[in-house]
């Protein structure tokens, strides 16, 4: 079955992968769509260590068609979707509080094992999420990283209904982050990006209001806009330095700080603001199985829709050279039904 692997070049090669028997636990799944996270790209480029010779991919969607020994909470025929959280050990004292995905010994999709960039992959059945019949399958890609990622972080951003929070990075991840904070968790919302078509989606999804962070200055924008006040709250999805340094400065005080996007790189924190301002920055990973469950029911809602576009296996370099200059909105989907 073909496979979409990261090369030891730093490249992605579609090899024809042979699948071992099931073990205990596990079932096979057949792909039915599969989307391209920019977690992908920094992946293949070796952001986080080398991964030479792993499958990509974990927004997977398909049909289980072979279950092994012991799987009870899935059968042949359930539409599953493939997260980041591959597996986590689930007695460890993250497992067991509601935090699986810091879970030290914790598998990951497409990284520290085989993801969903293929025609089929084996999974951990206690950790696929059932994909709800009304929700459409290959927008449901988006929700399994994408759409989990940004309402667990608009959750532990803390923001409540009516006030104001901003999304930095208006990409797969970001356009998401608005849809979830406006239309599931009541806030306003301004969008920061350095790319006016980005910008525009935004106000499509529902921002109230958009900063080009390139030809505008954020925390003047965003004090105008919030009537003097700051942001409350703030999510940063965008994968630049300069993102994270500006969004200390658009919040008020006490308010959080929700850092999700990877640059491989330092974040300037103001010791004095930190500390004088009672400003929280904090990190947030993906989401729980949980999560990912209530991040469906919102899109089964039609509270969130995720804007995909179908492109075929063989278009993967493309399709990251594409994100890496921010030349698409949405998200890019790989389309293994044909
Ligand atoms: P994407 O490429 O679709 O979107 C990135 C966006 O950031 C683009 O709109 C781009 O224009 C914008 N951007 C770039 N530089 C910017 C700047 N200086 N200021 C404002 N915006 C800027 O990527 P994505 O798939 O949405 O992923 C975003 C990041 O989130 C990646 O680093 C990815 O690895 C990470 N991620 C984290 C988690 C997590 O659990 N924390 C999960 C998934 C993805
Ligand atoms: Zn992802
Ligand atoms: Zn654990």
């Amino acid at each position: 079955m073909k496979a979409a692997v990261v090369s030891k070049e730093k490249t992605v090669s579609i090899v024809d992968k042979q699948l071992r028997p099931l073990k205990y636990g596990e079932a096979l799944v057949e792909m039915e769509y599969c989307g391209v996270c920019h977690t992908d790209l920094h992946v293949k480029n070796g952001d986080f260590g080398d991964a030479t010779g792993i499958t990509l991919g974990h927004e997977g969607v398909g049909k289980v068609i072979e279950t092994g020994e012991g799987v009870t909470n899935i059968k042949v025929g359930d539409r599953v979707a493939i997260p980041w959280l591959y597996e986590s050990c689930g007695h460890c004292e993250y497992c067991t509080t509601g935090r699986e995905t810091l879970c030290r010994d914790v598998k990951n999709a497409g990284y520290t094992v085989d993801g969903a960039m293929a025609e089929q992959a084996i999974v951990a059945a206690n950790y696929v999420v059932k994909v709800p019949d009304n929700v459409d399958p290959a927008a449901a890609t988006s929700i399994t990283c994408a759409g989990v990622t940004t309402y667990k972080a608009v959750k532990v951003s803390k923001v409540r209904p009516g006030q104001w929070i901003g999304v930095f990075g208006i990409g797969g991840l970001g356009n998401l982050a608005v849809q979830y904070a406006k239309n599931v968790f009541g806030a306003k919302v301004i969008a920061f990006d350095i790319n006016d078509d980005k910008l525009a989606f935004a106000r499509e999804v529902g921002a109230d209001a958009t900063v080009n962070t390139l030809n505008e200055k954020p925390k003047e924008k965003a004090f105008e806009i919030t009537g003097g006040k700051g942001l409350d709250a703030v999510v940063i999805t965008a994968v630049a330095k300069t993102a994270f340094n500006q969004a200390v400065d658009v919040v008020k005080a006490g308010a959080r700080v929700v850092a999700v996007g990877l640059p491989v790189d330092k974040m300037e924190l103001d010791i004095p603001r930190l500390v004088l301002d009672g400003i929280e920055v904090v990190g947030s990973l993906v989401g729980t199985r949980q999560d990912l469950k209530e991040a469906f029911q919102f899109a089964a809602e039609g509270k969130v829709v995720p804007k995909v576009t179908l492109r075929k296996l063989e278009e993967i370099n493309d399709i990251m050279e594409e994100m890496e200059q921010g030349k698409f909105t949405g998200r890019m989907v790989i389309d293994f039904t044909k």
